[in-house]
């Protein structure tokens, strides 16, 4: 397969075919550790199951680094977040993964058998749990650095979600990806805001449309640059790291650097939502739009900015986002 394409957006339609053959019998991509101490990177991919483009960027990041152990600083390692979902290409199959990341929930989930355990994702979880848990502790010298990669059903565009901290901010702005900040505040119980609770650092990476080429490269450049702007290896060890980093900057070069959360549109059973068509990230709208419409008649925006996230799949509860550039 071709991989990081010059040209600057492929066709997002395009499916990977091979993405039907992953294997998920391994919940653990690649854990390399190298020879010098530095930071810990964990990336997990596919907490959502119609999200498998991560696996397959993580896959190359291993792939690239694995003569690379006596120059690498520090420890990276890759996870599969929902493997029963992935097999069914479903973003979930009881309940969605990355809504239940509450101290309260993890820690039931910890203390059932599995059992006991009643939903595919809180089993899914409890795995999980098992090998992170070792690795993110409070309060530890060097702090993990987590990343949560997840695709969209919206055509273009790549960003990632963090909280204002200031060490999220600062490694954050070295990938020049556009920052949306606030989200956590509308979005509840997701793995990245569990692990910032932690005292660590932790952000989602939204990397493309789901299934396509564009999202998997994305998602193979921006990893590489992560782990250079972490400090866990030098762009010059790096066979070809300028064409990551110039793959990645043309991409995010007509973006906003960074935005604010403004408005969500919450989506509640039996509505049938459905966003009117054409919509990509980061267009721009003004307040009263006509955007979507539901059994309860048409949706007009709430405010005016650029629409992020609009949703055109089945599953999900976020009907589209709506945010303001900012400082
Ligand atoms: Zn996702």
């Amino acid at each position: 397969m071709p991989f990081l394409k010059q040209n600057i957006l492929q066709d997002t339609k395009e499916e990977i075919s091979k993405t039907d053959n992953i294997q998920y019998s391994d919940r653990m991509i690649g854990d390399l550790t190298g020879d010098h101490p530095g930071p810990t990177v964990i990336a997990l991919a596919g907490i959502h199951g119609n999200e498998p483009t991560g696996i397959e960027a993580i896959r190359h990041i291993f792939e690239n680094l694995e003569t690379k152990k006596s120059e690498f600083h520090g420890r990276f390692i890759g996870l599969i977040g929902n493997i029963e979902a992935l097999r069914e290409r479903k973003r979930y199959i009881d309940e969605d993964m990355n809504r239940i990341w509450f101290t309260s929930i993890l820690d039931k989930i910890r203390r059932t058998p599995i059992e006991e355990v009643k939903t595919a994702e809180r089993r899914e979880t409890k795995k999980l749990l098992e090998v992170i848990d070792p690795i993110v502790k409070e309060d530890s010298e060097h702090p993990v650095i987590f990343v949560d990669l997840h695709s969209f059903s919206a055509e273009s565009g790549l960003f990632v979600i963090s909280t204002r901290d200031g060490r999220n901010v600062e490694l954050l702005a070295q990938l020049r990806v556009p920052i949306i900040f606030g989200i956590e505040k509308a979005l509840h119980g997701t793995a990245l805001k569990y692990i910032q609770n932690t005292g660590n650092i932790g952000f989602a990476f939204e990397t493309g449309q789901h299934f396509t080429e564009f999202a998997e490269d994305n998602a193979k450049a921006g990893l590489m640059c992560l782990l250079v702007a972490s400090g866990c290896i030098l762009a010059s060890e790096i066979d070809d790291f300028i064409r990551y980093y110039d793959y990645l900057n043309t991409q995010t070069e007509d973006l906003p650097h960074k935005v604010e959360f403004l408005y969500k549109h919450i989506i509640e059973p039996d509505d049938r939502f459905e966003m009117r068509p054409g919509f990509k990230n980061f267009d721009r709208v003004q307040k009263g739009d006509w955007l979507a419409n539901d059994r309860h008649g048409k949706i007009l925006a709430q405010r005016s900015g650029y629409i992020l996230m609009p949703l055109y799949q089945q599953q999900g509860e976020d009907g589209f986002f709506i945010v303001e550039e900012c400082e």
